[in-house]
């Protein structure tokens, strides 16, 4: 195998801004992609360029009759990453700013995902542009059925698995299972996606499993003695961005262990506690469900999302959308640890920036990877036609994260000590990544490329 360490595409992406804005999602995943690379040695670059671009894409057009009688016809994506270590396995967002790379983007932070977990999926990602919002549940029923029928055979229990993100929920899993099984007739059919209801297949724990994850990497990291002077979330201070369902959860996880949860925002605003050290999260409940934001809450005042990024605290845990710390705003984060709830909300300029505050990330692989691994019990479950109780899953999603958490900060911590490191990017995101990509690559060169 020749010694090429830097693949052209990832070459291409590290260090310009030719390829589109600091935020532009393609752009972030190359870049990522080249930092972890020149850790490799002795990699041949063009088997790394096997694993950068996706493997498929698919935009189909969706032609949907609205509730008065309007016809409108919504783009949708689906893009198969990679595949080497299992069928596709990923969410499908409904969101205004659905678009082709930045779905792409999101499939290869799967295969990370994945690999990282060692779960035995390969990554993929689906979305529709649209306003989920404006959208009735009838409207959205006919939305997600016409997507699944335009998918084909490109989705199946072997092939390409869809899951929840952004805007979607049980309810969306609910119709894609049952478009798939209606156009599959006398097959067991419930694999073919996760995250559905408990009645239909669907698994304990998996609704709450992406901030349950993103806590118990949070815990895992601090008691490896990764903070100084942080060694458990006991009486931790934290922020969160985002108020769905990884915000939520993992806020009242935080609670549970002691952590003092401070400030919480949503899309119309934050809130900062103002009597008291933590927030009444019982209370921020039931204001959210009676008027749909948190901002309002009695005893706070109101605060921006801009400023919730800047607050003093030890964890900050972004948990909405991309893109939230860039180079603008890097400099004002006054956090100990940046936790990522959301997928790549972290650019890699604002990983630099923070990385030289003495500020760590805890990377998206690693942080959200909660939900895809009780997707993989769920989906094991299926084909097994069998329930796992709830303490189980959460044992086993717990052993799974701990031991990816241990392996990354062991990776991180041997960056450190290795003296040909000087110049290179070593962060946790880094070692996360090289510790995917090294299993990615070996199993590539095991199977070898086709034909
Ligand atoms: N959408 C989630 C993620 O980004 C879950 C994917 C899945 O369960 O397949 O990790």
């Amino acid at each position: 195998m020749t010694t090429n360490t830097t693949s052209n595409l990832a070459r291409a992406a590290e260090g310009t801004t030719d390829s589109g804005s600091e935020l532009a999602p393609e752009r972030i995943i190359h870049c990522q992609f080249a930092r972890a690379q020149q850790h490799l040695d002795g990699l041949d670059g063009g088997l790394l360029e096997v694993l950068l671009p996706p493997r498929r894409t698919i935009t189909v057009n969706i032609p949907v009759e609205l509730d008065d009688g309007q016809l409108r016809t919504f783009v949708g994506y689906r893009v198969l990453h990679n595949r080497l270590l299992g069928p596709g396995k990923g969410g499908i967002r409904f969101h205004p700013q659905v678009s082709l790379s930045e779905v792409a983007a999101l499939a290869a932070l799967m295969t990370w995902k994945c690999a990282l977990l060692r779960i035995p999926f390969g990554g993929a990602k689906g979305g529709i542009a649209c306003s989920p919002k404006q959208l009735s549940q009838r409207e959205l029923r006919r939305i997600t059925r016409r997507f699944v029928s335009e998918l084909g055979d490109n989705i199946g229990p072997y092939t390409d698995i869809p899951a929840p993100d952004l805007y979607t929920d049980s309810q969306t899993m609910a119709w894609i299972y049952d478009t798939y099984d209606a156009l599959h007739p006398g097959e067991n059919n419930l694999p073919v996606v996760t995250g559905k209801p408990l009645a239909i297949g669907g698994s304990e724990g998996r609704s709450e499993a992406t901030g349950r994850g993103c806590v118990l990497a949070a815990e895992r990291l601090l008691s490896l003695g990764a903070v100084p002077q942080l060694e458990s979330l006991d009486g931790a201070r934290v922020a969160i961005q985002g108020y769905g369902e990884v915000g939520r959860v993992a806020a009242h996880l935080l609670h549970e262990r002691g952590a003092r949860v401070i400030a919480i925002s949503d899309s119309r605003g934050g809130v900062l506690v103002s009597n008291g050290d933590r927030l009444d999260l019982a209370a921020l409940n039931a204001h959210k469900a009676e008027n749909g934001t948190v901002v309002g809450l009695a005893e706070t005042r109101t605060i921006t999302n801009d400023d919730l990024l800047a607050l003093d605290c030890d964890l900050l845990i972004p948990a909405a959308l991309g893109g939230q710390i860039h180079s603008g705003n890097a400099a004002a984060v006054n956090a100990r640890v940046v936790i990522e709830g959301a997928n790549r909300p972290v650019t890699p300029e604002a990983d630099d920036i923070l990385a030289e505050r003495g500020i760590l990330v805890l990377p998206d692989i690693l942080a959200n990877a909660g939900g895809v691994t009780v997707s993989y019990y769920e989906w094991v479950q299926n084909i097994e036609h069998h329930s796992w109780p709830l303490d189980d899953i959460n044992g086993r999603l717990r052993a799974r994260i701990n031991n990816a958490t241990d392996r990354v900060v062991a990776r991180w911590r041997a960056f450190a000590s290795h003296p040909s490191n000087g110049d290179l990017c070593t962060d946790l995101r880094t070692a996360a990544l090289v510790e995917a990509l090294e299993r990615l690559t070996s199993i590539l060169e095991q199977r070898g490329v086709w034909p």
